[in-house]
């Protein structure tokens, strides 16, 4: 058997249909197959690979670290100066509230990590979401999840979860006194980039403050850049009470945060001790990478192109068959007339040497998230083969 039916046999398989091209390397804003063709990543491994693929300094520290240790001990125990330095490094760049750095293996592992951390803090049990919202797959995560075709055949899930539509005033209503946490992705991703009204977000934040509930945002996928700046929820003037990080945390490697203030972290200290346990989350290795990502991300400036980008990518991204596209910075939705349209113009596009996706929520979207290095002349190059591949 080849690697392509290997890959079938003995990978456990979800996707019905899955892209299937073997890789054999990774570069910059390319990748290669086996069969020799270079493929321009327009979505950067789904919003992971915001510095490109393997940047040196990211691939510097992974070697340096493993030169010096991997695995030594479960989360908490023993000083391991990766972990040490990077939650340094972030706190340095999130509001002072958020300065105390909760690592784990991925971005659902946040987002349970929080939920269990907003019951503990607040000793309730009830939680607020929204409807197209993604958080991940595990069992806390996917009760938090907006979208019943996807919840329906896990039942039971966690008791107590309202859902309510993203910008809408009936979630603002629906905070109370019982609350325990509302949790919200910043920009909404797999509902196909929805932002969040100013106005409201900011009644958000006010309404939790004023009931103690904790007001969780997910910045997995719209964080470390994507949107322009560095952080999304900087574009709307709120701050919240928990950050979840994920993604681009890890610089290519598996990475998850939650970011709390240290005076409620350390319920997790406490009744019981030991309230939140990982054996690998914080990877000395994973860490090492971050942190270099992260340095690269900053030291590089990748964010300040972002706009002039979205721009460009808007003016270019013309034709009939578009009915939106919907963006904040370079996570951007390209609306078609249907969801087979989609399917129909990625196998195009990748023909042709571009690579993207759609959206779990938003199948008749194209997903542009593409590393924030992207060129100019690159997004011309992407935008040429888009626009042709709508065409009959
Ligand atoms: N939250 C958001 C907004 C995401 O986009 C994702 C993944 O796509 C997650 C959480 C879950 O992260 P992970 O797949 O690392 O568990």
């Amino acid at each position: 058997m080849n690697n392509r039916q290997l890959f079938q046999q003995h990978v456990a398989q979800t996707s019905p249909a899955p892209v299937g091209i073997e890789i054999v390397k990774a570069e910059g804003n390319y990748l290669y197959d086996v069969d020799g063709n270079r493929y321009l990543d327009l979505i950067g491994g789904i919003s992971v690979c915001n510095i490109g693929h393997r940047h040196p300094a990211v691939v510097q520290a992974i070697n340096d670290q493993a030169d010096a240790y991997l695995h030594v001990m479960v989360y908490g125990e023993l000083v391991q100066s990766p972990q040490v330095k990077y939650a340094e490094l972030l706190a340095g760049h999130l509001p002072a509230s958020l300065d105390c750095v909760y690592f784990t293996n991925s971005g659902a592992e946040a987002t349970e990590g929080a939920l269990k951390l907003a019951r503990r803090a607040t000793g309730r049990t009830e939680v607020i979401c929204c409807n197209n919202s993604y958080h991940g797959n595990t069992m806390g995560a996917l009760s938090v999840m907006g979208d019943e075709y996807w919840r329906n055949a896990f039942r039971p899930l966690l008791p107590g979860v309202g859902h309510y539509d993203y910008n809408s005033m009936e979630l603002l209503a629906a905070i109370n006194e019982q609350t325990a946490c509302v949790i919200i992705e910043t920009v909404q991703g797999e509902a196909g980039v929805i932002e969040p009204d100013t106005n409201w977000i900011q009644q958000l934040r006010n309404k939790c403050t004023a009931t103690g509930a904790l007001l969780i945002f997910d910045e997995i996928q719209c964080g470390f850049g994507r949107t322009g700046k560095l952080w999304g929820f900087e574009h709307y003037g709120v701050v919240p009470d928990v950050v979840l990080l994920g993604k681009a945390l890890g610089g290519g490697m598996p990475l998850g945060a939650f970011i709390a203030s240290h005076e409620l972290m350390q319920v997790f200290t406490n009744n019981p001790v030991l309230g939140h346990i990982t054996t690998f989350g914080g990877h000395p290795v994973c860490c090492a990478a971050g942190m270099a990502g992260l340095k690269a991300l900053l030291d590089e400036q990748m964010t300040d192109g972002v706009a002039d980008k979205e721009k460009l990518f808007h003016s270019l991204l013309i034709h009939p068959a578009i009915k939106a596209v919907r963006s904040k910075g370079l996570l951007m939705a390209v609306q078609l007339q249907s969801a087979e349209m989609v399917m129909h113009a990625l196998q195009r596009c990748m023909a042709k040497g571009l690579f993207s996706d759609w959206f779990l929520f938003a199948p008749d979207c194209i997903r542009i998230a593409p590393p924030l290095t992207i060129t100019h002349d690159e997004i011309r190059h992407a935008c040429e083969i888009l626009i042709a591949s709508l065409d009959t």
